[in-house]
This record gives structure tokens, C-alpha cells and sequence, in this order.
């Protein structure tokens, strides 16, 4: 009866792994505790939260896809760069029913580099990209003490628009809008998704890229996609895409009320 229950709400459900590596962090960790896949329509979604709010062993839900922005007016409070990248990707429900929103997306990317020690604080940052991982990777950067941060995307009015808020909460950092030259930029980041096929074009030219920079991707899988090959033969230190989503996981089963790992 004490058994802790977490969810995941998706649709579609079926490509959804998170339930296995955090089911095995709970067994790993002598935790009475489940996270179970929901298959939630965007129709459903408030029958769905309220149903969950009722649920007085639910510790909280992960959200994803196509969930992430619509969750936000479903919850009684969320966290502030969350509101203003515009999503959310955990909710932790307290013992009253309260469900309060995070995103997380931003500080799984910020742990990965601080985990093989790839400094922020006082740094320059290139992002390509403007969706929906840019945003929070964009905030995560700001928030950590990177001193100047361009953006690129193929869309510039998206990049000018991420420019525009992130700007507003954190106006310490200098923004630029940005070409598809990582050029005097120590940390070069891809949240495109260019990447994810082999057919895919470079989401940036690698060609000016210098062995001072580090180059970071959040593509899961491939482990080694083409930019960071390309980066690699530059002689650029590279930071893969899986660290992100472990330290996500983390993250989600601390909040989810689980475990406090070490
Ligand atoms: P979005 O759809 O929100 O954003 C996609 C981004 O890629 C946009 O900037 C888009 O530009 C750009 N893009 C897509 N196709 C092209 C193209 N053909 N040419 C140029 N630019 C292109 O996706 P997400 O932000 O949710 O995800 C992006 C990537 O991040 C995915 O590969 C995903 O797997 C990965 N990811 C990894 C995580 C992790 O934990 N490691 C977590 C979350 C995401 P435009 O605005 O012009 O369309």
C-alpha cells in the first residue's frame, strides 16, 4: 500500500524508454517504487491530471511529447525559467494534491558538462538551434555564468525571439544573433535535431573550428554523429548527448521523491 507511483504521459507511448532506467535505479536502490508508462491524448490530458491529483501515493509525472507546453496551464505552480522557456517536463504532485511544474531539459544538459568539467562561468557559448531543447539549454547557460551566448537557427525569427526572454531574465550575459560560424566561441553547442540521420546536414560549419573549442551535441543516437566527428578532427575536446538525459534521470527520480542518489 506505501508503494511510491510515478508516471510518464505520452502519445504515442510505444518509443517511450524512461520507465526502464529509472525502474532500474529504484530496484538498484531498495525503493518500493514504480514509474509507469500512461498513454494520455492531448484531449484527455486534464481528465488525466485530475485523475492524478487525486492519487494519494502519486509522487509525480514526467511529461513528454505533446505534452510539455499544454501542462503548464494544468499546474498550480512552475518553476520561473520553466514559465518562460514555455514548458515542462516533471511534476511533482505534494501530499495535498499540489502538482508543481520543472524543466529539466536545461540543468540534465548543464550536469553533463560539469561532470567532465567543461567550464560555463565566464565562458562564450554558440547554440544552433531555437526549439524546444535550445530554449532550455539556452536559459541553463544564461543561468550559469556563460558571459556572452550566440544563436543560431535556421529559422532566425525563432532564435530572435529566444534572444528576446533570455535576455530579459538573466540581462548579465551579452546575446548575438548568429551565423552558421562557431568562430571565437569556447563552447559550441548543436540542439538541432541535425544530426539524428546520416543523410543529415552539419547543423554548423566545422570548418573555422579550433582545438580550443569544445563541441557539445544532445543526440542521444548516434553516440558520435557527424558534428562531432568533424569537431573531433579539428582537434576540438567533444561532449556527447547521452550524459543529458542520465543526469535527467537523476534529477527526475530525486524529484519524483524517490531516492536522493549519491
Ligand atoms: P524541436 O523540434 O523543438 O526543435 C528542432 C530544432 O532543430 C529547431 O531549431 C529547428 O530549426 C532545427 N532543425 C530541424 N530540422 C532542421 C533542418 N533540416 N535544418 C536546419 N535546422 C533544423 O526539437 P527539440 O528541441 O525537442 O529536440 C532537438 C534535438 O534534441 C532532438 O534531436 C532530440 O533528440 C534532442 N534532445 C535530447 C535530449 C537529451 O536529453 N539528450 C533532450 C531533449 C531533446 P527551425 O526552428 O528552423 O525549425
Amino acid at each position: 500500500g506505501n508503494t511510491r507511483i510515478s508516471a510518464i504521459i505520452a502519445d504515442p507511448i510505444h518509443h517511450v524508454k524512461t520507465p526502464q532506467g529509472i525502474n532500474a535505479r529504484l530496484l538498484a536502490n531498495h525503493v518500493d517504487g514504480v514509474l509507469v508508462p500512461v498513454h494520455v491524448s492531448a484531449d484527455e490530458l486534464p481528465a488525466v491530471v485530475n485523475g492524478f491529483r487525486a492519487m494519494k501515493n502519486l509522487q509525480g509525472f514526467i511529461v513528454t511529447v505533446p505534452h510539455k507546453s499544454a501542462i503548464l496551464a494544468l499546474c498550480d505552480e512552475v518553476e520561473e525559467d520553466a514559465q518562460r522557456i514555455g514548458a515542462v517536463n516533471v511534476v511533482r504532485r505534494d501530499e495535498n494534491g499540489r502538482l508543481r511544474g520543472y524543466m529539466l531539459d536545461g540543468e540534465g544538459f548543464v550536469a553533463g558538462l560539469k561532470g567532465a568539467n567543461i567550464p560555463l562561468a565566464n565562458q562564450t557559448a554558440y547554440l544552433a538551434g531555437a526549439g524546444g531543447a535550445a530554449n532550455a539549454i539556452a536559459f541553463a547557460l544564461a543561468k550559469n555564468g556563460v558571459k556572452q551566448l550566440t544563436i543560431a537557427n535556421r529559422t532566425a525569427e525563432k532564435a530572435e525571439d529566444l534572444i528576446d526572454r533570455v535576455s530579459k531574465a538573466y540581462p548579465k550575459c551579452q546575446y548575438q544573433l548568429g551565423s552558421r560560424d562557431p568562430s571565437g566561441h569556447n563552447l559550441v553547442v548543436n540542439a538541432t535535431s541535425l544530426g539524428l540521420r546520416t543523410e543529415d546536414a552539419l547543423p554548423l560549419d566545422t570548418e573555422p573550428l579550433t582545438p580550443d573549442q569544445t563541441v557539445a551535441e544532445i543526440i542521444m543516437q548516434p553516440a558520435e554523429t557527424a558534428l562531432l566527428a568533424a569537431a573531433k578532427s579539428k582537434g576540438c575536446q567533444v561532449h556527447p548527448g547521452l550524459p543529458m538525459l542520465q543526469n535527467q534521470l537523476a534529477l527526475m527520480t530525486k524529484i519524483l521523491a524517490f531516492i536522493e542518489e549519491e
